[in-house]
């Protein structure tokens, strides 16, 4: 694996291993999604983060599901979790569930309680909400803050134990209510929730608060260095104050970085999950979703997703990301690696009206102009051919060197062809070129007389694989107000013609279409029967530098 270099986040851990802060310690990361959707493009950074920091120490990083919210999570989310770490290149040390911890968890709190630290309030959410103040003025004291630690015990196993109301009672820090920083207004780390867990089921009907969670499932791990993103930066106090409440040795420390935004992308569990449910997609792994699933089968590869992350670094501000530079990756990891296959997307028949009737033959083709590695393949010429719509004008724009009526252009591989004649049916379409072929310019042989300014792609008619083409444009446009709204026009379906090799081919496989771009056989819906093709990224970078 590629050297990750260094960060702001590498330099704070590196003093804190010159500081012997956790002395005897290997440098532990995790990565701790929330079971309620399938990750996206922005996980594939933290998940590359933590785990090439972990490797950079040779220390390690858990996966960790932060499941500690009961309503909000589902099984099916959990396995998908896991194939696309793995999938990404990475295995964790450690696979834990946050909601292990509630045992502990419940009796850090009952330490707090012990330790004058925490108190059970009445208020409902909107009561705490209207008494936390302002940024200009402080809160103001609940009347239960200061319970004897007696009835902060009792009240809180009755809590416990189901004696009230979901929103009755809650478990509060006790902190600083004229805090500038308002997390720190005594917050709730307890609520009641009647509700069935998908690990612990019944057990429990209260639940602990995230920032009263996080710090502990971290500390539990004994992770040292516990990376999130921007936002919760404002919690960090918090999430010390836990720890130093119940003097936790050599407690982890949080650093935070900017998370990862990208143009025509959106990101957020929550708004893909309603594209899946109200059908605007195919599923959570529609290629042309932000998902890990999603980029997968489109025909991203992990390499190319893991240059992304390592391209784009770690920053301590939010910033958008041209979507176009993780695409510039992912034709530069292609580029020498994929095989060139013939594919007209939009096809118009050509017959050579010099080539004899029965005669054919097979031309010889490299794979992949940058990797002769990758050898040639034959591909079958004949009289009766396709080509597509697009490189032929009856009528030529300047500058266009493609076919049009009295023009000569190289078919890739094969011969010289010149366009004589074009036929149309009653409606005026054109149906047909009728061309001729210079026998003397067969490629690879030892021709030296005119040039041509074009060479344009072909299929042999005859032999010819039909294809479904999936062609995309982004699933987000950028609408007036500048927010991203659903594209209706991001795919393109195509009836496409395929050179004969591609009969063979397995879902999975990805090739780059000559002169249009590189496509990947579907996973899921390419069969012996029917070929079915997603387009990866088109061949033309408009990232620039
Ligand atoms: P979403 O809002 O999409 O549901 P989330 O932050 O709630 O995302 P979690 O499952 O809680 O998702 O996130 C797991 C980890 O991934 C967290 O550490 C979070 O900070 C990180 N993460 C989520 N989104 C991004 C992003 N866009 N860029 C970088 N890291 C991210
Ligand atoms: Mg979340």
């Amino acid at each position: 694996m590629a050297d990750t270099g260094t960060n702001f986040i590498h330099n704070m851990i590196d003093k804190d291993l010159e500081e012997g802060r956790y002395e005897g310690l290997p440098v532990c990361t995790r990565f701790p999604p929330e079971p309620n959707g399938y990750l996206h493009i922005g996980h594939a950074k933290a998940i590359c983060l933590n785990f090439t920091t972990a490797q950079k120490y040779g220390g390690k990083c858990n996966l960790r599901y932060d499941d500690t919210n009961p309503v909000k999570e589902d099984v099916e989310y959990v396995g998908s979790i896991e194939g696309d770490v793995r999938w990404l290149g990475f295995q964790w040390d450690g696979l834990y569930f946050a909601s292990d911890y509630f045992d502990q968890m419940y009796e850090c709190a009952v330490e707090l309680i012990r330790r004058g630290k925490a108190y059970v309030c009445e208020y409902s959410a909107e009561e705490i909400k209207n008494t936390r103040g302002t940024l200009t003025e402080p809160g103001k004291a609940s009347p239960w803050r200061d319970r004897s630690v007696e009835e902060n015990l009792r009240l809180f196993e009755e809590m416990k134990d189901g004696k009230y109301a979901d929103g009755e009672k809650v478990l509060r820090a006790k902190i600083d209510m004229a805090s500038p920083n308002i997390n720190m207004r005594d917050p709730v780390i307890y609520r009641i929730a009647h509700a069935s867990h998908h690990n612990t089921g019944d057990k429990w009907c209260i639940y602990p608060m995230y920032d009263y969670a996080h710090p502990l499932e971290d500390a539990i791990e004994k992770v040292t260095h516990s990376i999130c993103t921007l936002e919760f930066e404002d919690h960090r106090p918090l999430y010390d104050w836990v720890l130093q409440a119940l003097d936790w040795p050599m407690p982890p420390r949080q650093i935070e970085f900017a998370r990862l935004n990208l143009t025509n992308t959106v990101m957020s569990k929550r708004y893909l999950k309603a594209l899946v449910e109200d059908g605007s997609v195919e599923g959570w792994d529609d290629p042309r979703m932000p998902t890990i699933a999603g980029i997968r089968r489109r025909g991203y590869t992990p390499e190319a997703v893991r240059d992304f992350c390592e391209r784009i670094g770690v920053a301590k501000a939010n910033s958008t990301v041209d979507v176009s530079l993780l695409e510039h990756c992912v034709r530069e990891d292609l580029k020498t690696r994929v095989e060139s296959r013939m594919v007209i997307l939009d096809p118009l028949k050509v017959v050579i009206t010099n080539y004899p009737e029965d005669a054919a033959e097979e031309v010889e083709i490299e794979n992949n102009k940058e990797n002769p590695e990758l050898g040639s393949r034959k591909v079958p010429f004949s009289r009766e051919l396709y080509v597509e719509r697009e490189d032929f004008m009856e009528i030529p724009e300047k500058k266009y060197f493609r076919l049009f009526p009295g023009n000569e252009v190289r078919f890739k591989g094969a011969y010289f062809i010149t366009c004589n004649e074009v036929v149309k049916d009653e409606e005026g379409n054109i149906t047909e070129l009728r061309c001729t072929y210079d026998p003397e310019t067969r490629s690879g042989g030892s021709f030296e007389g005119r040039k041509v300014k074009g060479t344009i792609h072909w299929v042999d008619a005859g032999t010819a694989v039909p294809l479904t083409v999936r062609v995309y444009s982004y699933l987000f446009t950028e609408g007036e107000d500048g927010r991203y709204a659903l594209n209706p026009d991001s795919e393109k379906l195509c009836r496409a013609l395929g050179e004969a090799s591609l009969a063979e081919v397995s879902p999975g496989e990805r090739f780059q279409f000559f002169r249009q771009g590189y496509y990947i056989a579907d996973e899921k819906l390419c069969t012996a029967e029917e070929k079915v093709f997603n387009q990866i990224v088109d061949l033309k970078s408009s990232w620039k530098k």
